[in-house]
C-alpha cells in the first residue's frame, strides 16, 4: 500500500514525562544519556535511529506551523496545496511557484542550527546510526557520513513529473526571475528592505508577508495569474514518451515558459506534497533504518504525519525502546508508552517535554566524557 502524505489537524495528547525526574532539566539529561548509551549491539541491530521533524528547524528561523497545540498558529488561513491540484491545474502551479519564488531567498539564507550539529556529533560518536527526517530544508546535509532518509523529499531540487529528472532549485529560481521580471523586482525590494530575511513576523506582516514552513510566502492581493514558470529542460531537449505510449507535447512561449497546450514537462518541487505518495525506495529505506536499529529517538516532531507516526509505531510493534524529545504532545504517544512502559521496563522509554536545544548539549557532553573516561 502506498504511503500517502496527509495533513493531521486533530489536537495532540497532553505530553507525558518519563521518567518523572525528566520533568526538570537535570533529570531529563540523565534519562536521555542513559537511554542513548544503553543501546544494545546485538546481531545486525545497532544503535539508535533519530527521527526528526519541524521542531528542530524552528531555531533556524523556520516556523513550526503546527505549534504545540497542533493548530496552524502562523497563518490560520494557510492551506497547503495538494498533489492532484498541482498536477491538474496550471493556475494552481502559477500560484504555487509565485509564492515559492518569493519565499526561496529567505529559506536559502537559513541553515542548520545547534541541534543539527549535535545530531551530527552523535553520529560521530556512533550513538546515531541513521536519521529519518520529515523536514524538507536539507539541513541534515551537514552530516553526509550519517545516513539520512528525507521522508518528505527536499526543496533544494525541482523534479519533472514526466521524466523524473531533478533540477537544482537555485537554477530554477534564476529561470523564474528571467521569466517574471516584475516579481524579480518585488523580491529584490523585499530582500533590500529586510522583509524576507527577518524572522520577526510583525515586520514581515507590516510589509504584507506571511510565511509558512514550506518556504512559501503569502502576498495578499497579489495576482498570480500572469506568473510564468519554465518547462523541464530535459523534456524540451528530448520529448518524452508518455505512459500511453504517445510522445509528450511541450509547448513554450517565446521566453521558454510552459504553456497550457502541453501535456508533459511539468516541474514540481522535489517534496512529497499532501495527497502524494512517498516513493517506494524512500519508504523502504526508512523502514530499513528502523529495522536495523536497536531503538528510536524522536526529536522535534509531533509525529503528525502518518508516514512518521507509522515508523514510530513500527518500532514499538517490534518491542524497541522509544524516546521522544519534543516540546508539546505527540500523536499516539499514550498508546506507545502504555505498551512499552510498566514494571521492569522503566529504562525502555524516555519522554521529555523540553526543548532539544536545551537538553542535547549537556547530553552530548556527558556521553563524550563517558567515552574519554573509558579510553
Ligand atoms: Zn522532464
Amino acid at each position: 500500500m502506498p504511503s500517502i502524505r496527509i495533513p493531521y489537524t486533530s489536537p495532540f495528547p497532553v505530553p507525558r514525562v518519563i521518567p518523572p525526574s525528566a520533568q526538570e532539566l537535570p533529570g531529563a539529561i540523565a534519562a536521555l544519556t542513559e537511554f542513548l548509551t544503553s543501546a544494545k549491539t546485538t546481531g545486525s541491530k545497532r544503535g539508535t535511529v533519530c527521527l526528526t521533524g519541524a521542531g528542530i528547524s524552528v531555531a533556524s528561523g523556520l516556523n513550526d506551523y503546527r505549534g504545540i497545540a497542533g493548530a496552524y498558529i502562523v497563518n490560520k488561513s494557510f492551506r497547503p496545496i495538494y498533489y492532484n491540484e498541482f498536477l491538474d491545474g496550471h493556475a494552481f502551479r502559477k500560484r504555487y511557484w509565485a509564492r515559492s519564488y518569493v519565499g526561496w531567498p529567505g529559506l536559502r539564507a537559513k541553515g542548520p542550527n545547534s541541534v543539527h550539529h549535535l545530531i551530527k556529533r552523535l553520529g560521530e560518536l556512533e550513538i546515531f546510526r541513521s536519521v529519518i527526517t520529515q523536514n524538507v530544508d536539507s539541513f541534515h546535509q551537514i552530516h553526509p557520513s550519517l545516513p539520512t532518509v528525507e521522508l518528505h523529499g527536499f526543496l533544494r531540487s525541482a523534479i519533472c513529473i514526466t521524466c523524473g529528472t531533478y533540477h537544482p532549485r537555485d537554477e530554477f529560481q534564476d529561470q523564474l526571475s528571467a521569466l517574471n521580471p516584475a516579481w524579480a523586482d518585488f523580491v529584490n525590494q523585499m530582500i533590500a528592505s529586510g522583509a524576507i530575511s527577518t524572522e520577526d513576523p510583525t515586520i514581515q506582516k507590516d510589509r504584507g508577508l506571511r510565511t509558512n514552513p514550506d518556504g512559501d510566502i503569502d502576498i495578499p492581493g497579489a495576482s498570480y495569474s500572469t506568473f510564468r514558470y519554465p518547462a523541464c529542460p530535459t523534456c524540451l531537449r528530448k520529448p518524452p514518451t508518455l505512459p500511453n505510449g504517445q510522445q509528450g507535447r511541450i509547448d513554450i512561449d517565446q521566453d521558454g515558459a510552459w504553456l497550457e497546450s502541453s501535456d508533459a514537462g511539468i516541474l514540481k518541487p522535489a517534496v512529497v506534497m499532501f495527497g502524494e505518495g512517498i516513493k517506494t525506495e524512500v519508504k523502504d529505506a526508512a523502514e530499513a533504518a528502523i529495522d536495523g536499529a536497536d531503538r528510536v529517538l524522536v526529536i522535534g516532531s509531533s509525529l503528525a504525519t502518518y508516514s512518521a507516526w507509522r515508523l514510530a509505531k513500527r518500532a514499538v510493534d517490534m518491542g524497541m525502546p522509544l524516546g521522544i524529545l519534543n516540546l508539546g504532545g505527540t500523536r499516539g504517544e499514550e498508546a506507545f508508552f502504555e505498551r512499552i512502559s510498566g514494571e521492569g521496563k522503566e529504562r525502555t522509554s524516555v519522554r521529555i517535554n523540553l526543548d532539544a536545544a536545551e537538553v542535547l548539549p549537556p547530553v552530548v557532553k556527558a556521553i563524550e566524557s563517558q567515552r574519554s573516561g573509558k579510553n
